[in-house]
Parts: C-alpha cells; sequence; structure tokens
C-alpha cells in the first residue's frame, strides 16, 4: 500500500467500525491523517481499536438502528474532534429465509440495520457537513444490491434501496458539496460471510468458484476503495455505486464454454 496523507484535519465517522470492511477503513484513513470516531454495538472490539490507533481515534457504542442513538454520535463527533467530514456508513447484518418464511420482526431488523440507519446517519451528518463547506458519505451496499442472491430477500432488497439512496443523496446535496458513493463488495472474508461459510463443509470452495478472480476479498480491498471515494482524489464522482467484487457482477452467469469446449474436445480426441 502507498502510504499517503489524504485525510489530514478530516474527521470521519465509521459505522460498524469494530469490525472487518469498517475497521480496515478506519485504520486506513486514520492512517493517512483523519480523526476517526469507531462506532460499533460490540465495545471489546470497538475499545481495541481505538487503543490501537491512539490518538485521534475513539469508539461509542452505537446501535446504528436507534435514530437518536445515531444523532447522539454525530453530535459526540463534533464535541470531541471539531466537525465532521467523512461519514461511512458500513454497519450491516445478513439474512437468509424465502419470503413467506421470515418471520416479520427478522424483515424490519435487517431493514433497520442496513437502511433506515444510512438515512439516519445522513440526516444527522449533513448539516455538520455543511457547516464545513462539505463532505463525503460512502454508504456500504453490495454485489446483492446489483443482482439478487438465492434466499437473502430482505437483505437483496435493502442493498438494492442503499444504491438508490445514494444517487438520491448524490444529486440532492451535490449544491452543499457532499458527495455520496456506495461500494458493493463481492464475498469478503469477514465474520458476517465467514461464520455461515465455514460451517458447510467446501462452500469456500465452491463460492470462490464463480468469481472471476477465484477468491475472497480481504476487508483492506474494500476499504481501500471506500477511502478513495472519501477522499479528494474523487472529488468529481458521486452518486455511483462501485463493485468491489473480483468480476463477479461482470459475469451473467452462463457457463464458461471455453472450459466445456476443452473438455468436448478432448473427449473427441480419446
Ligand atoms: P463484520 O461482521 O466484520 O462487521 C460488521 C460490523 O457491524 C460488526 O462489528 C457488527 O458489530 C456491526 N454491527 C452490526 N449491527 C450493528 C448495529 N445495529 N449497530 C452498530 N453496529 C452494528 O462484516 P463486514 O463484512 O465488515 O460488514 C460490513 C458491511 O459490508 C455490511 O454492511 C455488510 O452487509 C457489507 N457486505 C459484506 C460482505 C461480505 O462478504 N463480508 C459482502 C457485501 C457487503
Amino acid at each position: 500500500m502507498t502510504q499517503q496523507n489524504r485525510f489530514t484535519g478530516k474527521v470521519a465517522i465509521v459505522t460498524g467500525g469494530a469490525s472487518g470492511i469498517g475497521a480496515a477503513f478506519a485504520r486506513r484513513v486514520h492512517g493517512e491523517g483523519a480523526a476517526v470516531l469507531i462506532a460499533d454495538l460490540d465495545v471489546a472490539g470497538g475499545e481495541a481499536l481505538a487503543a490501537e490507533l491512539g490518538d485521534g481515534a475513539a469508539f461509542r457504542q452505537v446501535d446504528v438502528s436507534d435514530a437518536v442513538a445515531v444523532e447522539a454520535m454525530v453530535k459526540a463527533c463534533v464535541a470531541q474532534f471539531g466537525g465532521l467530514d467523512i461519514l461511512y456508513n458500513n454497519a450491516g447484518i445478513g439474512c437468509f429465509g424465502l419470503t413467506p418464511d421470515l418471520p416479520l420482526e427478522q424483515w424490519h431488523r435487517v431493514v433497520a440495520v442496513n437502511l433506515d440507519a444510512v438515512f439516519y446517519g445522513c440526516r444527522a451528518a449533513i448539516p455538520q457537513m455543511r457547516k464545513r463547506g462539505g463532505g463525503a458519505i460512502i454508504n456500504t451496499a453490495s454485489a446483492s444490491g446489483m443482482a439478487a442472491d438465492f434466499g437473502f430477500t430482505a437483505y437483496n432488497a435493502t442493498k438494492a434501496a442503499v444504491i438508490n439512496y445514494t444517487r438520491s443523496l448524490a444529486i440532492d446535496h451535490a449544491a452543499d458539496g457532499i458527495r455520496a458513493n456506495a461500494v458493493c463488495p463481492g464475498p469478503v472474508e469477514t465474520p458476517i460471510l465467514m461464520n455461515g461459510v465455514d460451517a458447510i463443509p467446501g462452500l469456500k470452495a465452491e463460492w470462490e468458484g464463480v468469481v472471476p478472480a477465484k477468491r475472497f476479498a480481504r476487508p483492506e480491498e474494500i476499504a481501500a476503495v471506500a477511502a478513495f471515494l472519501a477522499s479528494d482524489d474523487a472529488s468529481y464522482v458521486t452518486g455511483v455505486s462501485v463493485p468491489v467484487d473480483g468480476g463477479l457482477t461482470a459475469h451473467t452467469g452462463q457457463p464458461d464454454l471455453r472450459a466445456r469446449m476443452a473438455a468436448a474436445a478432448s473427449a473427441a480426441e480419446a
């Protein structure tokens, strides 16, 4: 990684910052000069990361599905670090279940954490960003928001909504100097995915097989794109949702004819 100092003097909040992609983003922007507020439900992980980063880093326990707590998070950040320039709405939860079987509470929880929380964060942050003359919002959507994955009903719906809400933010707040963009990760080696994948023998290899890059991402590879979108390097980029997925969504899903044709040719030769 080329070390840069793109965030000197900037203040960032990252939700879901105690683990995975959010923690990698916190390390990245703090390493490049930002003060960072790590917001998460996970106290142990969040406090450990804030201690690791040291000066210019703080942790606050926040349930992002609670609008009052999110408002208080933004206020606390401004009180501690003097303002807010970057909001990374990244906290999210998974969900599996077909529509007729999905308990209503589960649907509502996923919508609350994956979608409502993004609105709450932006609602609280935009007035603060206006005071600074602009800012950058980044939302973690998903490849599962660009197309649908089997059984991910509520998750697919929320991540697609985040993509279009990001466009809405971008056009409504361009005149405020606020940019809004999303990242759409494919499979990333973080607990939200690996807790399920590791429980099923052979699933990881099968899943890697359908990704053109033939591997899962490291959280740092998603965080690097989010950091680009947060930085002035992306000063004319707003309203986009960037796939960071090893080519997953570039593929229609149809079979690899090269492999099939080669197999047929060698069978004909034999
Ligand atoms: P992760 O499990 O490492 O981190 C998620 C973090 O969010 C955890 O620290 C968790 O405590 C926190 N969190 C969950 N609910 C919260 C709440 N209500 N309030 C505050 N914090 C909460 O997983 P990750 O992969 O880093 O996930 C980050 C984002 O990336 C999520 O939005 C997820 O949907 C998205 N994503 C992940 C993948 C993947 O394969 N890992 C793929 C596409 C999108």
